[in-house]
């Protein structure tokens, strides 16, 4: 089964931070890789902006490297015609330099994307230059990266920024956890199977489990991580994306307002979290490296690496039904996934000696993206009717054949998205104002209470006080397997 290409219409990207890590890493390789896969014109120009003295030929030969590495791009026929759409521009967000050669290196009547690829600091001066040197046309768009505000207040003080120079249907806001190809088939798990969706509310689902669990630990995001922490970095945005297109009601169609308006009100029906709902760690020294406090130098630090919480949603579907979300950092393994636990029959034909058994639904994002549905079964043999549990497992891979074993990055989706002027997998502003919302009492209530995380050994699930926090509820989380 080969994965359609549709092609996009012709575009100017500029990205902004066109040498940063970002741009090289993963901008830069995304649009390669959809150029190889003939998905957009050969008119098309990427112009990259940043403040070094790059030639243009400097940067496309530092492009050439990044490709080489992120990309396995090989000096190709199809390398040498991609680097020709790429330009350089040297030019600074805060100043006049650069502006009007920029402008110049535009092409009218097409789509024009400018990609912020720089810190948020610097989104209101670009946005408001692209406005005053008339760089933005009818078909403008400006995509801007995570994170978006450090709470409520800067993210609002962000789209009051943005707005003022662009309208929300140009603002594409980056989650690139929406852009897996494993996130989007949430939605088509859910709403292309009439399977599931009449058992998906609380009168059938005990409770939903969600793991973004990962063995790396911070190296080289140091400084951000030590200011953000695991509440901020994941849980406000890419647990949240998760928690929402998991509960989010059918939208009447797969169109972006629909979707969004869904999302948001699974956000704004959340409960407070009870301060006793929530766990936080920190990871120690252990055999794959040194702890937490020493990863960033400072042996008092209170940020959490590691942020475990029961969370409800306040609205028909989900009233009683509990929402425990996990995600940590040198954790036993990397896994990203959501484990949706049925109720127990509401009565045993089988009687007692045939134990309790409960389906439960396993729908993992990463690595080995599949769907596991586990369901009882009578134990062979003879004497009684005894009941065991088998899983129904599918792989995406083996279902859908080798050509898929290798899905398209987030950001090849997302980018693409963005010439299309698609914004269903993008977040709205007011989205992540309202996650802010959520997100800000909690971690006011840690520093107004002096909270310190729990310690827990690199390579473990994480804090045992997670595991108490299940165990009181007589549940246990599902193992964090690779
Ligand atoms: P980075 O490596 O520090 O790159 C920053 C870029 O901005 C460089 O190209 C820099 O080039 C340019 N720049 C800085 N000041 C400028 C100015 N005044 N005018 C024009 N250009 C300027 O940062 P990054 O890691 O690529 O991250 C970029 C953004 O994406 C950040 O907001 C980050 O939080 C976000 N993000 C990054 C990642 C990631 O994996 N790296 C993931 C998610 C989100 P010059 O110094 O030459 O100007």
């Amino acid at each position: 089964m080969v994965s359609r290409v549709i092609p996009v219409d012709p575009f100017d990207l500029i990205i902004f931070g066109g040498t940063g890590d970002l741009a090289q890493r993963k901008i830069l390789p995304a649009l390669y890789r959809r150029f190889c896969a003939g998905q957009w014109h050969e008119d098309a120009k990427i112009i990259a902006a940043a403040r070094s003295g790059h030639s243009a030929e400097d940067f496309r030969r530092m492009v050439a490297e990044s490709l080489h590495r992120h990309a396995s791009a090989r000096d190709s026929q199809a390398l040498i015609r991609f680097l020709q759409r790429v330009d350089y521009v040297p030019l600074d967000a805060m100043s006049t330099a650069g502006w009007e050669l920029l402008g110049e290196k535009l092409s009218p009547n097409r789509v024009r994307a400018f990609y912020f690829s720089v810190g948020p600091s610097l989104f209101g001066s670009l946005a408001k230059r692209v406005r005053a040197y008339n760089l933005a046309t009818e078909d403008t768009r400006i995509v801007v990266e995570k994170p978006f505000g450090h709470d409520l207040d800067s993210a609002r003080e962000l789209n009051a920024t943005l707005a003022a120079h662009f309208d929300e249907n140009q603002i594409y806001r980056i989650d690139h956890y929406l852009g897996k190809e494993t996130v989007q088939n949430l939605m088509a798990v859910r709403f292309g199977n009439m399977l599931f969706e009449p058992l998906w509310n609380s009168q059938y689902v005990d409770h939903i489990q969600i793991t973004v669990a990962e063995t790396v630990g911070i190296a080289g995001r140091e400084e951000y991580y030590e200011r953000a922490g695991a509440m901020r970095d994941m849980m406000q945005n890419h647990l949240m994306q998760l928690l929402c297109l998991i509960a989010m009601e059918p939208p009447a169609k797969f169109d972006p307002d629909a979707v969004r308006d869904e999302k948001l009100k699974v956000i704004r029906a959340l409960d407070p979290v009870e301060p006793h709902h929530i766990v936080r760690g920190q990871f120690a020294a252990g055999p794959d490296g040194p702890g937490y406090r020493e990863c960033v130098g400072n042996p008092r630090s209170t940020t959490e690496s590691y942020v475990a919480l029961k969370a409800h949603i306040s609205n028909w579907r989900w009233a009683g039904t509990p929402f425990y979300l996990r995600t940590g950092k040198r954790l036993v393994a990397r896994s990203s996934v959501i484990n949706v636990m049925f109720k127990d029959a509401p009565h045993s034909i089988f009687g007692e000696e045939a134990g309790r058994h409960a389906n439960a639904l396993s729908i993992r994002l990463q690595p080995n993206e599949g769907i596991t549905l586990k369901v009882t079964i009578k134990e062979p043999g003879q004497g009684g009717m005894r009941l065991i549990d088998v899983p129904l497992d599918m792989s995406f891979a083996e279902a859908l054949g080798p050509e898929n074993q290798d899905p398209p990055d987030a950001y090849e989706r997302l980018v693409m998205d963005v010439i299309r002027g698609n914004q269903t997998l993008f977040m709205r502003g007011d989205e992540v104002e309202a996650a802010w919302a959520w997100t800000d009492p909690i971690i006011a209530g840690w520093l107004a209470r002096g909270d310190v995380p729990k310690p827990y050994d690199s390579g473990s699930t994480g804090p045992g006080d997670a595991e108490l926090l299940m165990k009181r509820d007589g549940r246990h989380w599902q193992g964090i397997k690779p």
